[in-house]
């Protein structure tokens, strides 16, 4: 009998809800989600809180095989890794056709720096300080993404991370704050473009919330334990402007904060990221990361660690399956409420409709779009443009730029030929064998060169039995270009180090080219800082290069001949040696400041308290001069603005572009403020012997903080400004905020206290 009246069920029951959807395709949409909602079973409403991988690029335990049978049985609302329009299509059949209500699948896949045409990774990208050029290239990952039948990525991830033994660091845009913040919005809006809505756009996904750079000791998915103050201060305010980007879901983190792992922590996701930050779309949890917290400690079971999840305000389990086996029950024996299910599956739906998937279940899956999209040539150019942008000139003595008339050149070094590495971790559909090497872009601008190659040592052993050829090859080369670094699998996730040197022989073998007498280029690949003072100090020129993408070697290529003028700036400190880390520039005064002369001071016996390059730091092939730091008042109430002009001259013979940051110190407050902070920065391009004055407004909300009754605001007292090319070099002034006649010092309510 059952088996007579399923398929009956089936039909009409798919044949009503199809006919509804049309019917009410002009109505608002939450009446529509409620509609599709009224015909859902429990089962059904669970499935649609369950996301599985597709078979490929597992990012963690893959623990179930057969998700094709699950979207059957309707047990699934949507699916990541899966790509392509044909591949989605068909799976989307499957959802549409094949299941009672036949409501979408959503697809998604981590699209976090290009899809396949691939950009800079994100803490490269983050270099260029440039927001219209990293908005442009979420714009372009999000064409060829939904070209590509996805509607869904998992970016911007935007955790500040001040621990470079991280692995992850490569996926953010750094240490600070305030560029964070505006590179996390920026690529919000290039990800979603004109709305979720287009058929262009993908739904972002801001993860990972939250703090999850903050791990202990810089080891990936560790504790993280830090103050309601730095949470709020340092960690949070990247994933806030990201939501008031827009952006449609957001990420659990792996990591636990103040005991409760965040991917069921209430205090984040209901009293923070909904209650005070307004959050209106859906939140996922990380890979597994329901069943993680069995082993974190602070549930019992599936069935617990469900419940928790879903009441803290979670809508989504990534890969767990908890949600899919476990809610039905809970719901059956009252511990979760229908209610609380139907709050988590209606943002679910809501999404899906913003979509259009409803009315077109298949808009994202079309092979002809497919084609024509994917891979144009402007999309490599925007490529090219960024990585230029994104090199950062750690030291020239004088030999960059290199003539492009030089007769022969030697590349030596393990990555010189690599096409792989230089799409780096996280390259989503990116190939590496459609890279350009930086052995191919240096033979492609001077065509004319003798250009030879020797690798020298692998990335990461100890071997020294190539050392020979490289230093013979060096001999007869007018110039040597060192390409050493990281494998691009050594950063990213599950790839924390503990020692920042280059890995393996490289650095010997640097030391042996070097000992040739030939002029010396270090091209440096990685994905976090690296400490490496030996290079700094014997090696004339040094530049920080990450993974730049699809167009490496070509954007490489024209920062070494001239082409360009390198203009990028470190979004992240360089420590000097791991010993100091974690290390970042708006660090606090403390109560024994560093003195050389005075033993009980902060600071160490054996290494320097400063780093190799600080945050912001990055040369140019001409010089740029800063003048004095004028403010339009001495005293300025918290009500107004205040102007900061500095004149900067290109005191050089070729243009240029520098980035002009400014800085600010709260001097006294009721809470200890750092000793810097960057509020602002611009960019500005000046021929030779051009100048500008380059003005900036600082604004009351520039000078607030949280208070020590946690009231966000600024207090009375004196202020000091600075300017400069980096958090290092700057030039200065001081000025006096009063509270005259001033309703601004309280012009943010007071932080939800934490529910202990
Ligand atoms: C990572 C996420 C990623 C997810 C899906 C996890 O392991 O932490 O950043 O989005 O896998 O691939």
């Amino acid at each position: 009998m059952k088996k007579l009246l399923i398929p009956f069920l089936f039909c009409t029951l798919l044949v009503s809800c199809n006919t509804e959807r049309s019917a009410r395709s002009g109505d608002p949409i939450d009446r529509r989600v409620d509609s599709v909602l009224q015909l859902m079973t429990v089962e059904e409403k669970a499935g649609q809180l369950t996301l599985y991988t597709s078979d490929w690029d597992v990012t963690g335990p893959s623990i179930r095989a057969g998700y094709k049978e699950d979207i059957k049985a309707g047990k699934v609302g949507a699916v990541f890794n899966a790509y392509g329009a044909k591949y989605t299509r068909e799976l989307q059949e499957i959802a549409v056709k094949e299941t009672r209500l036949g409501i979408p699948l959503l697809f998604g896949y981590d699209v976090i720096h290009g899809h396949k045409t691939i950009f800079p990774i994100p803490l490269g990208e983050a270099s260029s300080w440039d927001l219209e050029a990293i908005e442009k290239s979420a714009r372009i990952a999000a064409e060829e993404a939904s070209a590509d039948g996805l509607h869904w990525t998992f970016a911007p991830m935007v955790d500040i991370s001040r621990d470079p033994r991280w692995g992850r660091v490569m996926e953010g845009a750094g240490e600070d704050t305030y560029l964070g913040s505006l590179i996390g919005a920026a690529r919000v809006k290039g990800f979603q473009g004109n709305g979720i809505s287009e058929i262009n756009s993908v739904a972002a996904c801001v993860k990972h919330f939250a703090a999850y750079g903050g791990s202990q000791a810089g080891r990936d998915y560790h504790t993280v334990d830090m103050s309601d103050r730095v949470l709020r201060e340092v960690y949070l305010p990247p994933y806030k402007a990201a939501v008031d980007a827009g952006a449609a879901t957001v990420m659990t983190s792996f990591n636990e904060l103040d005991g409760t792992p965040a991917t069921a922590n209430k205090y984040l996701m209901n009293d923070i990221l909904r209650n005070e930050w307004g959050f209106q779309g859906f939140v996922v949890t990380d890979y597994t990361s329901i069943m993680e917290m069995l082993n974190h400690g602070n549930v019992a079971d599936s069935a617990d660690a469900a419940a928790a999840t879903i009441k803290s305000g979670v809508d989504m389990d990534m890969q767990a399956g908890f949600f899919q086996y476990e809610l039905p029950q809970l719901v059956k024996d009252g511990k979760v409420s229908e209610a609380e299910l139907n709050t988590a599956v209606s943002r679910v739906l809501r999404i899906k409709f913003q979509m259009g998937l409803f009315d077109d279940p298949y808009r994202y899956s079309d092979e002809q779009r497919e084609k024509s999209t994917i891979g144009k040539p402007e999309f490599k150019a925007a490529s090219r443009d960024v990585a230029r942008k994104s090199i950062v000139l750690l030291k020239n003595s004088g030999v960059l730029p290199l003539s492009k008339s030089v007769k022969t050149i030697a590349v030596i070094g393990p990555l010189g030929k690599s096409k792989l590495d230089m799409i780096g971790a996280w390259s989503a559909a990116g190939k590496g064998d459609s890279a350009v090497s930086i052995l191919d872009g240096i033979k492609a601008k001077v065509p004319s060169a003798r250009v030879l190659y020797a690798k020298g040592c692998n990335v990461n052993d100890d071997s020294t039995k190539y050392f020979a050829e490289a230093v013979s090859i060096a001999r007869l080369a007018d110039v040597v270009i060192m390409s050493v670094g990281e494998a691009a699998w050594m950063s990213g996730e599950a790839a924390s180090r503990g020692i920042l040197d280059l890995p393996g022989a490289q650095q010997k073998l640097v030391e042996e080219i070097h000992k040739t007498g030939k002029p010396v280029v270090v091209l440096l690949s990685n994905g976090r800082p690296l400490t490496i003072p030996w290079i700094d100090k014997n090696i004339p020129a040094v530049v920080e290069t990450w993974y730049l993408g699809t167009q490496a070697g070509h954007a490489i290529a024209d920062v070494l001949f001239g082409d360009y003028n390198p203009s990028g700036k470190l979004p992240v400190t360089f420590p000097y040696s791991v010993g100091q880390v974690p290390i970042f520039y708006s660090a606090k005064n403390t109560g024994r400041p560093r003195d050389p002369n005075n033993k009980y001071t902060s600071k160490y016996l054996d290494i320097p308290n400063e780093p190799l390059y600080p945050f912001g730091y990055g040369l140019s092939y001409t010089t740029f001069e800063y003048g004095e730091v004028n403010l339009s008042a001495g005293d300025v109430s918290a009500n107004q603005n205040l102007s900061v002009t500095c004149r900067i001259t290109n005191n050089g013979s070729i243009a240029g572009t520098e980035t002009v940051q400014l800085y600010i110190r709260d001097m006294v407050g009721s809470v200890t403020r750092p000793v810097k902070e960057l509020k602002g920065f611009q960019q500005v391009t000046l021929g030779p012997g051009e100048f500008k004055d380059v003005v900036f407004a600082l604004t009351p909300e520039d000078l607030s903080f949280y208070r020590k009754d946690m009231t966000f605001g600024p207090e009375a007292g004196k202020f000091k400004v600075f300017v400069g090319s980096n958090s290092r070099d700057v030039k200065e002034a001081e000025f006096e905020l009063t509270n005259e006649g001033n309703s601004k010092m309280e012009f943010q309510v007071k932080a939800t206290k934490k529910d202990l």
